[in-house]
């Protein structure tokens, strides 16, 4: 048998997702019209503060396929705050408080074959705090945990505020 013949010429899937492909794209496009996918921050609300800056972009890299990026990045400058008067050790002490954990998030989001039947599924890339690498593979458990559900009714969009707030709070 000639693998071509399996290989289906619109969803490039063996298992034909052409109908499943309709309501992706229908969704995409709903996605696209309510918020900017460079940043969903002002949609979930998330503001900025002036310690941290928020980013979470959503780009579509393939027809089932999210790519999905979390920052948390941190903007105070502590040579502005230095306060002279007090010795370096009281200086880092108020440092601490101020800067919270910085971390940037890479997550790949793959929509199952009969999507929105099933949830998506979720695999933590890279997830990087503080500088420093943390482990993915725990962290991909715990959002497929959080994130485990069989309704049509959650989107996407629903998905990634629920992941995010709990990541910020
Ligand atoms: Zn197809």
């Amino acid at each position: 048998m000639n693998e071509n013949e399996t290989l289906c010429k619109n969803c490039n899937c063996i298992e034909c997702r052409c109908k499943n492909l309709g309501i992706i794209n229908r969704r995409h496009d709903y996605l696209t019209n309510v918020f900017d996918t460079n940043n969903m921050c002002n949609y979930f609300g998330i503001m900025d503060t002036d310690y941290s800056k928020y980013t979470v972009s959503l780009v579509r890299a393939d027809h089932f396929i999210y790519r999905l990026t979390i920052k948390k990045l941190n903007v105070y400058n502590p040579l502005t705050t230095y306060i002279r008067e007090l010795p370096r050790d009281m200086n880092n002490l108020i440092y601490s408080y101020l800067s919270d954990a910085n971390f940037i998030m890479k997550i790949n989001i793959l929509l199952p074959n009969i999507y929105p039947f099933a949830s998506p599924v979720w695999t933590v890339l890279s997830y990087v705090k503080n500088g420093k690498s943390q482990n993915a593979l725990d962290e991909t458990r715990r959002a497929r945990c959080l994130l485990m559900h069989s309704s049509p009714a959650m989107t996407l969009d629903k998905e990634i505020l629920y992941y995010t707030s709990g990541l910020l709070s």
